[in-house]
């Protein structure tokens, strides 16, 4: 019955040499950390209140600021909220 035991012991050894030699792959998706682009930025939508990525956004520029919104709805309802003045 020992032989078992050995078993399990070369198979648990086999699985921490695969995540050492391979870490990328076990922490996810392959394309992440290939380019090292730093594009995964979060922001808040101010508008509805949603986090999204930045490179996802829809881009306005309000008065000089760069503003980022989820969709072109919630973009287009802060411009309609802001010239209200
Ligand atoms: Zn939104």
């Amino acid at each position: 019955m020992k032989l078992i035991i050995y078993l399990l012991l070369i198979y648990l050894v086999y699985k921490v040499i695969k995540i050492w030699m391979a870490p990328s792959a076990y922490s996810g998706k392959g394309e992440y950390g290939s380019a090292g682009t730093v594009e995964d930025i979060m922001i808040k939508d101010p508008v509805c209140g949603v986090y999204f990525p930045k490179k996802d956004g829809i881009y306005l520029n309000d008065d000089g600021r760069d503003m980022y919104f989820c969709s072109s709805e919630c973009r287009d309802r802060f411009v309609d909220s802001g010239s209200k003045k």
